[in-house]
């Protein structure tokens, strides 16, 4: 049976990359050698970090003024490596889901941090909008999609300090005006490749203003400096990004990328605004296009577990909601095809007929 892969991380990826994947780890450009046995110094490989840097650049349209490179450590990592290296006394954080509050526990280890807005209140199902940004802070910090939760930022705000973005799940997404942030990162493993890497996009200026002393791998400059080569880099991942990245401007890059997206997540939102046995579960505008979070409605509880194992008979893969929110979640990136999506909702109307009379 066809699987409709909807997990939330690490998750889809296109095939074509999975089979470029597959022939590297065998043999690696027709030099003889897998991928994962040679030296990360070779030029094959560097023109492997190259490219992907590369294509990042013109994917996304990264100025030149910004550096990028990958490392590894995920982007819980840069959740310590940011305020080492930026929080001189003051930063803002914007608290909108656990992958926040996991970068202020670790924000307060280095100076004061200032919670400027949160949605903690309604169970971070919304976007808080209209807040004040002081301008005293070292820079504000965001999550542009909270992947728990299901809610995303659809527009890049303005601000007056730095603005550094956690974009582990809605990278490469939708178009982005990168010269509104001083510094992207995330995790590759929702949008791009396999665990391992994390993208670093950050503009020069704002580093080297800090006083305390940074260890030599925290020290953004240093892999700045070194291409992503200041130790053994993450080459398995790098080079499934490189592929991913590929794909993505062969079908018409951001642009297209974003049309599918909206196209997908309207397909689902509709089926669960229509259908009666089921509701979403954030605020409408602030709906999350990558990750598509819903519930039964009251009166149906009692058949969510049903509806899974339904779905699962189905081919659906996934789609058991995050402990803290329940329900359901169908993760939607890139990769996923709206045929997936299109049999999730024929699997959601089939239930409606055996349970609504
Ligand atoms: C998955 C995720 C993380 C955690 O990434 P790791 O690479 O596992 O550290 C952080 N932030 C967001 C928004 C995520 O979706």
């Amino acid at each position: 049976m066809k699987k409709h892969n909807f997990n939330a991380g690490p998750s889809v990826l296109p095939r074509v990359v999975i089979e470029n994947a597959a022939k590297a780890v065998l043999d690696f450009d027709g030099i003889g050698l897998s991928l994962l046995e040679i030296s990360h110094r070779t030029k094959e490989f560097e023109a492997v970090v190259d490219e992907a840097v590369a294509l990042f650049r013109e994917l996304l349209g990264v100025p030149e003024e910004y550096k990028i490179f990958f490392v590894g450590g995920g982007a819980s990592t840069q959740f310590f490596q940011v305020p080492y290296n930026l929080l001189e006394k003051k930063a803002g954080y914007v608290n909108t889901g656990v992958w926040s509050k996991k970068a202020i526990k670790e924000a307060k280890l280095f100076g004061e941090v200032n919670v400027v807005a949160t949605s903690e209140d309604k169970n971070f199902t919304y976007i808080p909008k209209g807040f004040d940004i002081p301008k005293d802070l070292d820079y504000l910090h965001i999550t542009t999609n909270n992947t728990i939760y299901g809610t995303e930022y659809h527009e890049d705000i303005t601000s007056p300090v730095p603005l550094v973005a956690d974009m582990s799940s809605d990278i490469l997404s939708r178009p982005v005006d990168v010269t509104k942030y001083a510094m992207i990162y995330g995790g590759v493993q929702k949008n791009l490749g396999p665990a391992g890497a994390t993208f670093v996009i950050v503009r020069e200026d704002i580093l080297g203003k800090v006083s305390r002393p940074l260890p030599s791998m925290v020290d953004y400059r240093n892999h700045i400096a070194n291409d992503s080569m200041f130790n053994t880099p993450p080459v398995f991942p790098i080079f499934v990004v490189k592929e991913t990245l590929k794909w993505l401007k062969s079908i018409g890059g951001v642009k297209e990328i974003q049309r599918r997206n909206k196209e997908k997540a309207a397909l689902l939102y509709a089926e669960i605004d229509r259908n009666p046995l089921f509701r979403g579960t954030t605020a409408v505008e602030d709906r999350s296009l990558m990750n598509i979070c819903f519930v039964m409605q009251p009166e149906y509880e009692q058949l969510a577990g049903e509806f899974l194992e339904f779905a699962k008979s189905k081919g659906m893969v996934g789609i058991k909601g995050h402990r803290l929110v329940g329900g359901f979640r169908a993760s939607c990136y890139n990769a996923l095809p709206k045929e997936s999506v299109e049999a999730l909702v024929a699997c959601m109307q089939e239930f409606e007929k055996m349970h609504v009379k």
